[in-house]
């Protein structure tokens, strides 16, 4: 059984005690920690390396998803938002660090202006390998071509439901369904290998139509991945009673297909399933609330405001951008984030089993996923 409340600090095992606020400064880290590690490599007090990055481009979008975004909300300043100059050189810090995965997400990342000149910038940084982008959809279908020749490599397509008049619904949107399906083709047609889909199961909700996404995967050669409802809903309303666990949608799929598991990966948080009958297409579960893969987690988030954030849970950020726009050295910034991944907490994994509350810590669109 999940709760809902979660511990506002922790101490890291050495001694060094997390900054229970927002935006911690350098100064701030760098008084109250040992000395960084020799290892040029971002790793945290677990020995867990980050290798993705996970980038908020925007905190704004053009959804207002039940389980993201509250009812009216205040987006950043546009002065307080990385420009794509800093979001790059971020990156090509981390990637010195050994990052080499970069995912774009929001806020909607594509209403970002210019966000294939973003693509460009980043596929071009030493040492990155792939970048991929998590999208509503709604603006696919004109993007698509532009992102895949400026060199993106995936694309995962949110979709909560194919009952249209429920699409609306979950999303706050009109007349958007049909156009996101046209986008979710045009990526196919431009050339995408696989596109994902992504959809929030929630209990009483859309569980009804666990089979109708096992069939557009199976039908349509489609990952299609189901993530368990998180607490980070804008209206804070989220109840562990509305998470529908991966274990009960894997078996409600195997009611109709006979799935064959797939080794994870290692940092996956999917674990992913093809279909007994040879069909192409496959079913991603990813049980961030029953079954989260903390101790091997490899990612790092940076939010459209310039905070570092090592993991979802974590209520500590570490503000990147007064240290771009103030002037600082590269070697300064990697000692900053080496210094802060450090303090990266044990994750929502420890937090169940130790049986603390969880609680919501900051609203999905303002990190991304
Ligand atoms: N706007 C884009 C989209 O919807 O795909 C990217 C940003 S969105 C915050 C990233 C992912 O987080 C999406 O797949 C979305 O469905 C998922 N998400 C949002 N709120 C969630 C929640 N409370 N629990 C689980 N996943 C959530
Ligand atoms: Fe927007 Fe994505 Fe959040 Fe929906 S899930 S409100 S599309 S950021």
């Amino acid at each position: 059984m999940l709760r809902s409340a979660v511990s506002r600090s922790s101490s890291t095992g050495h001694g060094i005690s997390l900054i229970p606020w927002k935006r911690a400064t350098f100064d701030a880290i760098c008084l109250s920690l040992s000395p960084h590690s020799e290892d040029d490599l971002l790793l945290d007090s677990f020995g867990r390396q980050a290798r993705k990055l996970r980038l908020s481009v925007t905190d704004r979008c053009n959804f207002r998803c039940d389980f993201c975004m509250p009812g009216n909300p205040v987006w950043l300043d546009p002065k307080e938002v990385l420009t794509f100059e800093e979001i790059t050189r971020v990156a090509t810090i981390t990637a010195r660090l050994g990052v080499t995965n970069i995912r774009l997400s929001g806020g909607e990342p594509l209403v970002r202006k210019d966000i294939e000149r973003l693509v460009k910038m980043l596929v071009a940084v030493p040492g990155i390998k792939a970048v991929g982008l998590t999208t509503n959809g709604a603006l696919l279908k004109e993007k698509a071509r532009p992102l895949k020749e400026g060199g993106l490599h995936c694309v995962t397509v949110s979709i909560h439901s194919l009952k249209p008049d429920r699409y609306h619904e979950i999303t706050g949107t009109k007349d958007m369904f049909w156009r996101v399906m046209q986008g979710l083709e045009e990526a196919r047609d431009v050339g995408f290998e696989r596109v994902k889909v992504n959809c929030v199961v929630t209990k009483g909700c859309n569980e009804d139509e666990i089979l109708d996404f096992a069939k557009l995967a199976h039908d349509a050669d489609v990952s299609v991945r189901f993530i368990e409802y998180m607490p980070f809903d804008g209206s804070k309303v989220w109840d562990a009673e509305r998470v529908l666990s991966g274990e009960e949608i894997i078996r409600r799929i195997e009611e109709k297909y006979e799935l064959v598991p797939l080794e994870r990966q290692h940092g996956a948080t999917a674990v992913h399933h093809k279909f007994a009958d040879g069909s192409s297409g496959e079913i991603g579960i990813i049980a961030s609330m029953t079954k989260p893969f903390c101790s091997d987690c490899d990612r790092i988030r940076l939010k459209a405001d310039g905070n570092m954030v090592p993991c979802l849970f974590s209520i500590a950020e570490y503000d990147v951008k007064s240290l771009l726009r103030r002037g600082a050295s590269d070697d300064d910034i990697s000692d900053f984030l080496r210094r802060s991944f450090m303090l990266k907490s044990k994750g929502v994994e420890s937090m169940l089993e130790q049986n603390l509350e969880l609680k919501h810590v900051r609203p999905m669109y303002t990190i991304g996923g």
